[in-house]
């Protein structure tokens, strides 16, 4: 793993959750530190829920130029900060904070990570578009609102509990009242839904272990008209996206929106623009 030299004058930053020990961010983050010679740091900070506010403190004290949110303090934390981009506050999540002086300004990079890896890895323009995202929770808010600030053309959000589906629909539609919205539920009829899709999206965590061998929708939803992207890139070939690709489809994993919301965070905190090359260098063969 990648390190850089410690000092006296060294930035820190890290990531703050429970559990942080299989987060990939020090890995992509300290390796960008290096590649452009910042004598910065990253490192995972363990921090359980009721340390959240003390944690929080500590950053100014310690001088910390900011930090990455993850489970389960993504929500929680919002209440807890100076200033909250206007994104964030939407999606009503942080996962990037920012030290200023005394204050800490909160930053949500998830759905610009999304559709930068949409848009400039994948070459698709989501303006437009029919989309099903499969999914309601964290992350599936962030790609919906990402998705409907790209003004898509009609979104179907499809949910296991159909109350949070609902719920996101409601959001999206508060946001963006002129959007087409609807909410489904998983078990209901959704072959006109797909007929008329041109981007699915899972935001599901059905895929990844210890469910990788299920598929979060029927196969047969999928034909050679879709664009699938699953957020999950461990494993970096889902069975949704095996069975979309013998479809036809065209398809991407979750790399790119982990590689994308890393770079975000990394610009947030340095001001300098991030080395994308040599991040999703050291990702990929890390995967
Ligand atoms: P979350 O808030 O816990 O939401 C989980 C979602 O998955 C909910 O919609 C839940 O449905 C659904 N779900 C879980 N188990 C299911 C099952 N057995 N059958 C059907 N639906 C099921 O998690 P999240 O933070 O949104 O993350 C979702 C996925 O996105 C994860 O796989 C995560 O790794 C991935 N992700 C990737 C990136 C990236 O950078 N690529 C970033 C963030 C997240 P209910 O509402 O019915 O419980």
């Amino acid at each position: 793993m990648a390190r850089t030299n410690i000092d006296g004058r060294t930035r820190l930053t890290g990531i703050i959750g429970d559990p942080v020990e299989h987060s990939l961010s020090p890995l992509i983050h300290n390796t960008a530190f290096q590649v452009l010679n910042l004598n910065w740091c990253y490192i995972p900070l363990l921090v359980r829920s009721e340390n959240l506010t003390k944690a929080l403190s500590g950053l100014v004290s310690l001088n910390f130029a900011g930090v990455n949110v993850t489970m389960p303090h993504k929500k929680e934390v919002i209440t807890l900060l100076d200033e909250v981009g206007s994104y964030a506050q939407i999606v009503g999540a942080v996962n990037t904070i920012r030290v200023e002086g005394e204050k800490l300004v909160g930053f949500n990079t998830d759905g610009r990570g999304f559709i930068t890896s949409l848009e400039s890895e994948n070459n698709y323009n989501p303006q437009g578009k029919n989309v099903v995202i499969i999914g309601a929770g964290g992350a599936a808010r962030a790609v919906a609102i990402s998705l409907s600030l790209s003004e898509i053309k009609h979104l179907t959000i499809v949910n296991r509990t159909l109350g949070r589906a609902e719920e996101l629909r409601q959001l999206i539609k508060n946001h963006f009242p002129s959007e087409h919205v609807e909410a489904k539920d998983l078990k209901q009829d959704l072959m006109s839904d797909f007929e008329t899709a041109n981007l699915i999206v899972n935001a599901t965590s059905v895929g990844m272990e210890p469910n990788i061998n299920e598929i979060p929708i029927p196969e047969d939803l999928i034909n050679e008209s879709h664009f699938v992207y699953d957020l999950i890139y461990q494993p970096r070939q889902t069975l949704l996206l095996k069975k979309a690709r013998e479809k036809g489809a065209v398809v991407s994993n979750g790399l790119g929106m982990l590689l994308y919301q890393a770079a975000a965070s990394f610009e947030i905190w340095t001001g300098k623009e991030a080395p994308i090359t040599v991040m999703k260098a050291v990702l990929e063969e890390y995967i």
